[in-house]
């Protein structure tokens, strides 16, 4: 049996199983509903759902989208979030190999999928996310200060076996990464966390000055914070750049097809959110195109 296939396997399980976890944070987070308790239910009918109906993916497509008991659509949502947490799993393990970083950015990404759907759906960013996860980025730079070896600890390559030359590009990768963390993550982190902060506040308070109406939420400013911490000053700035090119885009798209009017709240956390990945697989690059 080819060894690399059972560890996409594998995670493609664990990452399936994760993600229906996620999908219960997502529906009962905002709610302020317990995480472990009580077992899930069908949110239409009430009826407590059994084993068989909760196998991510699989019972989806057996019940064919809709509830056993009802027969009401079961929310799209469920599955894609199962889908979106293996193509985490997966993807992540393609770039980083299983290392530090993959464990780090695998734990962020899964929180922010979690921000994701909620921000789309309830139109917040629940501090119950934010505020620990901004703590642990700074637990994890700390560690990162004292034990520099973590860093550059890589314990299994995706094509290790396959071909030498991509073990170099997982290599090269994971340093970046440490590289940008300078020699002291902890100052770093603290100075992503502020330059999130300082930079949401400033467009908040332009936004008021202005247009004379909310243009940041405060949730959105925790976020930023949140996602300084774990990434550090500079991919943090370009981050937060690529967001508001998204941002920008999406809500001049759902301006002109009418979907919106200048009136209309729109969620700013997921922009946030894809400038954050593409910033983890690109800001390297592009930092090095702007700074040669
Ligand atoms: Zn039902």
């Amino acid at each position: 049996m080819n060894y690399q296939l059972l560890i996409y396997i594998y995670l493609f399980i664990v990452g399936i199983s994760i993600g229906s976890f996620l999908n219960v944070c997502i529906y009962r987070i905002p709610r302020d509903e317990s995480i472990a308790f009580p077992p899930s239910r069908c949110p239409n009918c009430g009826r407590k759902l059994t084993f068989w109906d909760l196998i991510p993916i699989f019972s989806f497509l057996f019940l064919k989208g809709k509830c056993r008991y009802c027969g009401e659509k079961i929310n799209l949502r469920y599955p894609i979030v199962e889908i979106l947490s293996a193509c985490l799993f997966i993807g992540f393990y393609l770039i980083f190999g299983i290392s530090y970083f993959y464990f780090k950015f695998v734990l962020l990404f899964s929180a922010l999928l979690v921000v994701f759907f909620v921000d789309l759906s309830e139109k917040i960013i629940p501090d119950l996310i934010s505020i620990p996860f901004t703590l642990i980025g700074i637990i994890l730079s700390t560690f990162e200060t004292f034990i520099p070896k973590l860093t550059t600890l890589i314990w299994q390559n995706a094509n290790l076996y396959s071909s030498i030359s991509s073990l170099s590009k997982v290599k090269s990768q994971v340093g970046l990464l440490s590289n940008n963390n300078n020699k002291l993550p902890i100052i770093n982190s603290l100075l992503g966390i502020a330059i999130g902060y300082f930079i949401l506040l400033l467009i908040a308070y332009l936004g008021k000055y202005f247009l004379k109406k909310e243009a940041m939420g405060g949730g959105d400013v925790k976020l930023a914070g949140m996602l300084g911490s774990f990434l550090g000053w500079k991919l943090n700035c370009i981050s937060l750049y690529f967001s508001f090119l998204i941002g920008g885009s999406v809500a001049i798209v759902l301006l002109i097809i009418k979907k919106k009017n200048l009136k209309d709240q729109i969620a700013f956390g997921p922009a946030i959110i894809l400038g954050a990945l593409l910033s983890i697989l690109y800001g390297e690059k592009f930092l090095q195109l702007i700074v040669p």
